[in-house]
């Protein structure tokens, strides 16, 4: 450990309960388009981005950057969006290099904390003074810590129970080891929570407790939807993408369409929502729709969120309609912290992506406490129209109301939402949104994950991602979702 003492700088990890503000949400960029062509006719805004031929993850400006472009540390693994290189002590580092705390340790022995710094090998053993005017990165730290334990209460695996101890007490020898393994997960859950914290969201971090550590996940690292172009050019020309208004006069002549009375909702202005009527004028199946036999048996679901945002979940599993969540929009006349637009406002706690074992890999786990009902983050991928089945399916979430047809694959560029495994008694569930903040955007595909019931720090967020009848067949491979699971998983 070289000790020098770099310029003690306020610790840049954010809090996880810094979500995003209102003014944030309606300037960040709501999703980015693909084009093959250079000659497009599509230009980038304010809300959208347009991307040629390919996206790819820029390692984020900062401290990290400089020293990944001027640094001789080399990291021996390469992903896209995490710096390579670093500095090499503060030898190296220019004189005024930002020093910006990247991570706080416990180390065994030792009363003070240590941290590492965005771009930088130095580690550093702390004074007493660090808590006190780090309290941000002290409050990683202690989550961190909360959610190691509540593990160790839960867990039976004396491996794991042996490396919880080592994430919560580096020792020496690890702290000083930057080319283990370790440090490389620190690396890629820096940079990939960045990404979260930069977008106004809650952050998350990733983690192996197993002796011999598996690589971290290795893909694009995205907090909003790549739409493919011709996927666009079919969003835009769905008639979920038309505005209230133009919706409205289409049903002008027939009196008979709004036959109901205005339905109760959430919104903070109940008399200016227009949610409940898009639903009607969109999605609501009619009694000659359902009639065909090609069409679905039940009639689509509407869910609304009560007052505090959360939906009422408890039946979920057991009701077979599809199901469709609609927001509200500057239509509506409420403000961003309207109830009924939980997705916009994005994921408010904090999430672990964790290594499972080798049959599930790496899955998804709360960080804090999750409420039956809650709404615990977005699907985010590559949304495109698919044209033919050679593809590869495995990270496919397929839309069934909003744009129906269109996929979204997270297979290359994705969210922490792909890590979401599978149980035959889940957790939770993707629900299909009908989202914009402005009904000047054209209205893309969402999916947000809601909880179905608690769930508690360290426990597995988990879905089922199939119809009962398949997982009861007995064909397929067999289900390890827990322990003794009499059902089957079927191939595809
Ligand atoms: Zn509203
Ligand atoms: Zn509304
Ligand atoms: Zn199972």
């Amino acid at each position: 450990m070289d000790h020098v003492t770099p310029v003690k700088d306020q610790a840049s990890t954010e809090s996880y309960s810094n979500v995003g503000t209102s003014q944030q949400r309606r300037t960040r960029i709501a999703f980015a388009i693909l084009t093959r062509s250079s000659k497009t006719e599509l230009q980038g805004s304010k809300r959208f981005a347009v991307i040629h031929r390919e996206f790819k993850s820029q390692i984020p400006n900062g401290p990290g950057k400089e020293a990944n472009e001027n640094g001789t540390w080399v990291c021996p693994f390469e992903y896209p969006g995490i710096p390579k290189n670093k500095f090499f002590s503060k030898t190296e580092a220019p004189e005024d290099f930002d020093w910006k705390v990247q991570n706080v340790f416990k180390i065994k022995g030792e009363t003070s904390p240590a941290t590492t710094y965005e771009g930088s090998d130095v580690l550093w053993y702390e004074d007493d003074d660090f808590a006190a005017a780090n309290p941000e990165a002290m409050k990683l730290l202690e989550t961190r810590h909360r959610f190691l334990e509540a593990l160790q209460k839960t867990t039976e695996d004396p491996e794991v129970l042996k490396c919880i101890d080592r994430d919560q007490y580096l020792t020496k020898e690890l702290f000083n080891n930057q080319q283990h393994l370790y440090w490389h997960y620190e690396d890629v859950s820096y940079y990939h929570n960045k990404i979260h914290v930069d977008y106004g969201i809650a952050g998350f971090s990733y983690m192996c407790l197993r002796e011999e550590m598996v690589a971290p996940p290795n893909f694009q690292y995205i907090p909003y939807h790549v739409v493919k172009e011709s996927a666009y050019k079919r969003c835009l020309a769905s008639k979920g993408s038309k505005k209230y208004l133009e919706l409205e006069a289409e049903v002008a002549g027939n009196k008979s369409f709004w036959s109901s009375k205005r339905t109760p909702t959430a919104c903070e202005k109940p008399e200016k929502c227009k949610c409940n009527r898009i639903f009607q004028l969109l999605y609501k199946d009619t009694e000659d729709s359902l009639e065909d036999p090609r069409d679905r048996e039940l009639p689509r679901k509407l869910l609304q969120p009560n007052k505090a945002g959360f939906l009422d979940l408890e039946h979920f599993n057991y009701i077979s309609n599809q199901k469709i969540i609609v927001e509200c929009s500057n239509a509506c006349g409420c403000s961003e912290e309207c109830p009924r637009r939980r997705l916009q406002q994005g994921q408010k706690k904090r999430l672990v992506v964790f290594y499972e074992n080798e049959i599930i890999g790496f899955g998804l786990r709360a960080a804090e406490p999750i409420k039956a009902g809650e709404y615990v983050t977005e699907y985010v991928g590559t949304v495109l129209a698919p044209r033919n089945n050679n593809r590869n399916p495995s990270y496919d979430l397929g839309i069934e109301i909003v744009v129906e047809g269109l996929v979204i694959d997270s297979r290359k560029c994705g969210n922490l939402a792909r890590f979401v495994a599978h149980a035959c008694e889940p957790n939770a569930a993707f629900i299909e949104t009908h989202s914009r903040i402005f009904e000047t955007d054209p209205l893309i595909p969402r999916v947000s994950l809601y909880a179905l019931r608690d769930i508690a720090i360290g426990e597995a967020v988990t879905i089922c991602y199939y119809s009962r009848d398949k997982l009861s067949s007995g064909k397929g491979i067999k289900c390890a979702c827990r322990p003794n699971c009499p059902n089957h998983l079927p191939k595809n």
